[in-house]
């Protein structure tokens, strides 16, 4: 039997209550498709550091590395501040393992109201592709004359040849496997001197390589607003680190919750593990509630299948909660409109498995 290692990281909050409905769906596709997953669990969170003043322990990318994957809820919680919590285990998590693609798909699941009015779901369904390692969140800089009237903060933005090349390569290659290809390029050249200028000449140099795949430039600020007002015009869209950070929270936001989407940290040579996690954080006002959606987690774990090779089970996995949510009178979490808790939900998508 097909067997796989998955390092688990519930983290803090509602991670600790989306996780055990993901690990259930996971078990129950596993069963059906013929694999198993053997799940490893990592209990490092906010807890962790308020204990031992680490949020994970000092060998913890050691312990991560020989898994297939890691399947992460949220980390992140008040009191412990968010600098420490990111760079304390996700951001080593994502360096380590050079995992220089952040990967999410905005789609519009059935069920879902958005808040615009007029989108179907077919209108909302593409990809964003982020530069996951360097850009815009560096440690490059300080301040200088601090407390002077001429008190002055410099932060760094670097860009290097070979990270822009690759996640660029990645966004061409990946736009080829899809149906409908139109690769967007999120810019900001007409504002930023240096380096968006730079991203624009290596988007149309390496687009010279890919013939067959359409290209557009466009704007971070008036993309922002075709987000929201065309989301039909979007296939493939990438951008830098803060770009694509924006622009992947926009769009699940445009689709109505983002208690629902997913997101993959890809290693596309796979040297290292992967990692995939809900777009989500760790909502400190309903954690506790068993009201979290999800779904967010369990999208995750489908493309974490997909990445696996298991692309049947991740289908299957997609169908069981596209048929969950379309149908009438399922149980529905209240950021959806519904009164069910967490538990209600996944296992309901674990029936409909
Ligand atoms: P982070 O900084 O970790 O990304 P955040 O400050 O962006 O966190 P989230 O924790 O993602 O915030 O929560 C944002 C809002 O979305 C909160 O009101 C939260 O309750 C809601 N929310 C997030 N995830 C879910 C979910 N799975 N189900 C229901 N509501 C959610
Ligand atoms: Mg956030």
């Amino acid at each position: 039997m097909r067997s796989y290692e998955i390092a688990v990281v519930p983290g803090d909050g509602i991670g600790r209550e989306v996780m055990p409905q993901a690990l259930r769906v996971l078990d129950r596709v596993g069963a059906e498709h013929g694999f198993e997953m053997r799940f490893d669990h990592f209990d490092w969170s906010c807890e962790t550091y308020r204990k031992t003043g680490r949020m994970m322990p000092a060998d913890g990318i050691e312990r991560l590395r020989d898994h297939d994957s890691i399947l992460l809820g949220a980390v992140g919680f008040p009191g412990v501040p968010d600098h420490i919590s990111l760079w304390g285990l996700l951001i080593p998590i994502r360096r380590e393992f050079d995992q220089y693609v952040s990967l999410r798909p905005v789609r519009l699941l059935p069920g879902l109201t958005p808040p615009v009015r007029g989108h179907a779901p077919g209108d909302i369904d593409f990809w964003v592709v982020r530069e996951n390692t360097e850009g815009e969140y560096s440690r490059l800089g300080g301040r200088q004359g601090e407390g002077t009237e001429h008190e002055t903060v410099l932060q760094v933005s670097s860009f290097t040849r070979r990270a822009t090349d690759r996640i660029l390569r990645y966004a061409f290659d990946f736009s080829r496997t899809l149906n409908r290809n139109r690769l967007t390029l999120a810019t900001k050249s007409n504002g930023i001197y240096h380096s968006m200028p730079y991203w624009d000449e290596r988007f149309a140099q390496i687009s010279a390589e890919y013939p067959d795949v359409e290209t557009e430039k466009e704007h971070i600020d008036i993309l922002c607003a075709k987000f929201v007002m065309r989301p039909q015009n979007f296939d493939v869209v990438v951008g830098s680190n803060l770009f694509g950070d924006i622009l992947s929270d926009l769009g699940p936001g445009v689709t109505g919750t983002i208690g629902v989407a997913p997101s993959a940290n890809i290693n596309p040579e796979r040297d290292h593990p992967s990692m995939f996690e809900p777009v989500h954080g760790s909502a400190p006002d309903i954690a506790g509630k068993g009201i979290a959606n999800p779904i967010g987690q369990i999208w995750s774990a489908a493309m974490m299948l997909d990445h696996l090779g298991e692309a049947e089970a991740g289908a299957h996995v997609m169908r069981a909660v596209e048929s969950v949510l379309g149908s009438d009178g399922a149980p529905s979490t209240p950021d959806i409109g519904g009164r069910a808790g967490t538990e209600d939900l996944g296992s309901a998508i674990v029936d409909a498995l």
